[in-house]
């Protein structure tokens, strides 16, 4: 589909082999490529700047081994440095906080929050013991709620009874007290989301944010997102404070380019990567991997 960027950059600079070091002009070149090569895997445009400087600053006047191509060696310059930008990989979610930790779940409608947050909550209560209870925060979309309980009879976790007519910050809190009178570990909190960022969303996160006091906030997107991903990541910091990113539909087509964009706004730890529908498609990030797929 793409060219990959070893092939671009080799016939851009393996004719340099045995040549000392690269040069400014050499290293322009190259980083045109490389440049190219982030923007058809989608990472915003002001990341891809702040990546290009750092590896420039390595790149130029970097010896020209005989042992190795110049093509390959900015290449690995480049896949060090996005590995290093996308951050450490297995950071566990935090229950580090007196029962019952609460967990919110934020981002776009359709970016997979629901899905995720019964993954969460099937991934938290069968593989580490924790007793989950899930609650949606939808009021806008009943069928929101209705598909979150129905997330929690296909997978036996608890989930809070659906009251009409109470606000999210109520159901917030009657979450938060069925959790304590139930004896649960951790309460999941999928809260609503719109199809772009507007101030109520943002008003609504707050407020609920507010009143259940999470030990995380977790920023649910979709791994196709493009040149959005920084505002909506950079959005949902600021105005709401995140402590992490879960990436959805790494199974798709996409190079996943959002998950450096997001990163490098925000950075903010890549918790986990959703890859399908299915409730054990829920994977441990890896920087790697996601270099590996970024370059081509
Ligand atoms: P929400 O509006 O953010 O709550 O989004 P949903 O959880 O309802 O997800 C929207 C659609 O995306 C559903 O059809 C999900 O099955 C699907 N989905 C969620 N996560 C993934 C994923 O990691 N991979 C794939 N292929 N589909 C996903």
């Amino acid at each position: 589909m793409f060219e990959s960027l070893q092939d671009r950059l080799g016939s851009i600079l393996n004719g340099l082999t045995g040549r000392g070091a690269l040069s400014e002009k050499d290293v322009s070149a190259a980083l045109r490529e490389v440049r190219r090569a982030l923007l058809e895997a989608d990472v915003a445009l002001e990341v891809v700047r702040g990546f290009t400087d750092k590896v420039r600053e390595q790149a130029v006047g970097a010896e020209v081994l005989k042992s190795i191509k110049p093509g390959q060696m900015v290449v690995k310059i480049v896949h060090d440095e996005l590995v290093e930008m996308l951050g450490a990989e297995g950071v566990p979610i935090d229950l580090n906080a007196p029962a019952p930790v609460v967990v919110m779940m934020v981002g776009l409608q359709g970016s997979g929050k629901t899905t995720t947050s019964g993954k969460i909550a099937a991934r938290l209560s069968l593989r580490d013991k924790k007793k989950t209870l899930m609650a949606s925060l939808d009021t806008r979309r009943p069928a929101a709620q209705e598909q979150l309980r129905q997330l929690g009879e296909q997978t036996g976790i608890d989930t809070l009874p659906i009251v009409a007519g109470q606000s999210p910050t109520e159901i917030a809190a009657r979450a938060v007290q069925a959790a304590k009178l139930g004896g649960h570990d951790v309460v999941i909190l999928d809260t609503a989301g719109r199809t772009h960022i507007d101030e109520p969303l943002m008003v609504e996160m707050a407020d609920i944010k507010a009143k259940a006091n999470p030990h995380e906030i977790l920023l649910v997107a979709d791994a196709l997102t493009g040149q959005d991903a920084v505002n909506l990541a950079r959005n949902f910091d600021e105005r709401v404070g995140i402590t992490g990113l879960v990436l959805t539909r790494m199974d798709g087509d996409g190079r996943g380019g959002a998950a450096l964009s997001m990163r490098a706004v925000t950075g903010k730890p890549i918790k986990l990567i959703g890859t399908g529908e299915k409730m054990d498609a829920l994977e441990e990030f890896h920087p790697r991997r996601i270099a590996d797929r970024i370059l081509g």
